[in-house]
């Protein structure tokens, strides 16, 4: 590891006011994911600023039934808050089914979203990645991309996004809040994170000097009846090599409302709008689910080692859907 300066800043001006006077100095929250880039040099920053100590660690409701959830909030304690756990299952099935909980105590919100890529070739120095060091090549798209992307994909990357929350987030439909040196803005969550294509290296639209401060959901009573569900080689500590969050709207059989994201196959957290569309008004039935599945697959691209992904991917909807809306036929 290199030498670098640390500060704490105690409120967000002194956070914003110390990243816009140092290009190369980063926030810090949990740690848990810089610091281990720091480790093997992949990002460099001159100064961290630690940003635990702000007042961002609250898990509001608001006046219209949103959900406001700092940027601080810990990823256990997302995962146990009671409303969460009532409100929007998948979103505390999705926390639960990262990591490990020494992990999960520590890791924040806002560091879960800004987390980077686990390609294997992202983390060895000795190999071309043009998400590392871009125009270098990528070392992934001949070689073992069995955790690879099917989604989203490009000449120049085909690295997952590796967040199981960020699954539940874009199915939720979840808003971004930031404060920078020019006032406060908000991003959609499905405008947040980048597909790679030309420009692996730039994986959301967040800009030099911009704190996040908290996400909101907003209120969405049939998210109550909603799953996340996760495969993956290990049944801890692993990453996803498919997964689905799912919530559905049924009255008399007859579904009203769907919502669908996957993760483990797409470059950025993937929303599947036109798969939901396409179950409105039907029976909650094995074979809509199945047709919906091949809906939000349909654009699917395998690589070498990665071919199983499709199948997987159709199996990890249908199960999620039928968790929820039952198997009717
Ligand atoms: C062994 C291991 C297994 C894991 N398994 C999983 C898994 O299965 N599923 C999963 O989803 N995750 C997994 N993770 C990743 C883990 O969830 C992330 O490391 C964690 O969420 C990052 O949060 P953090 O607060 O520690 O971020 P940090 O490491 O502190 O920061 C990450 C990035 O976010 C930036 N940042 C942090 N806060 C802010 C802010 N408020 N505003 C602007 N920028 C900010 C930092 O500058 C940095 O660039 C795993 C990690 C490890 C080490
Ligand atoms: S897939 Fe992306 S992160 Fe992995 S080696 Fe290729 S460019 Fe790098």
């Amino acid at each position: 590891m290199y030498p670098f300066t640390y500060i704490k800043a105690k409120t967000n001006k002194e956070a914003i006011t110390a990243i816009g006077s140092n290009s190369n100095a980063k926030f810090i929250g949990g740690g848990t994911n810089l610091i281990d880039l720091m480790k093997m040099n992949i990002e460099m920053p001159q100064q961290l600023i630690d940003i635990t100590s702000l007042d961002l660690k609250k898990i509001e409701t608001l006046p219209n039934g949103n959900i406001k959830i700092g940027a601080l909030v810990r990823n256990s304690d997302l995962a146990y808050d009671e409303t969460i756990m009532q409100k929007f299952p998948m979103l505390s099935k999705a926390l639960l089914a990262g990591a490990s909980p020494q992990l999960r105590n520590m890791a924040t919100t806002a560091g879960n979203i800004l987390q980077r890529t686990r390609c294997s070739y992202f983390y060895d120095t000795a190999m071309p990645c043009n998400k590392r060091e871009p125009g270098s090549g990528c070392s992934a798209i001949k070689g073992y991309n069995r955790m690879h992307a099917i989604l989203g994909t490009s000449d120049k990357c085909i690295a997952t996004h590796p967040s199981d929350m960020c699954v539940a987030m874009a199915a939720l439909d979840a808003i971004i809040h930031i404060e920078s040196a020019n006032g406060e803005r908000t991003i959609n969550f499905l405008d947040f994170h980048l597909v790679p294509g030309d420009t692996p290296e730039k994986e959301n639209v967040l800009q030099p000097g911009e704190l996040i401060t908290a996400v909101e959901i907003p209120a969405l009573p049939f998210a109550s009846n909603s799953t996340y569900i996760k495969v993956r080689d290990r049944h801890s500590y692993e990453f996803a090599l498919t997964s689905a969050a799912v919530a559905l709207e049924i009255n008399d059989g007859i579904i009203q409302n769907a919502r669908i994201a996957l993760g483990g196959v797409g470059t950025k957290p993937w929303r599947c709008k036109e798969a939901e569309q396409s179950l409105i008004n039907k029976k909650a039935t094995a074979d809509n689910f199945s047709a919906a599945a091949d809906i939000a697959l349909k654009d699917v691209k395998t690589f070498q080692y990665n071919a199983f992904k499709p199948k997987l991917a159709k199996q990890t909807i249908i199960s999620a859907l039928q968790t929820i809306g039952g198997n009717n036929g």
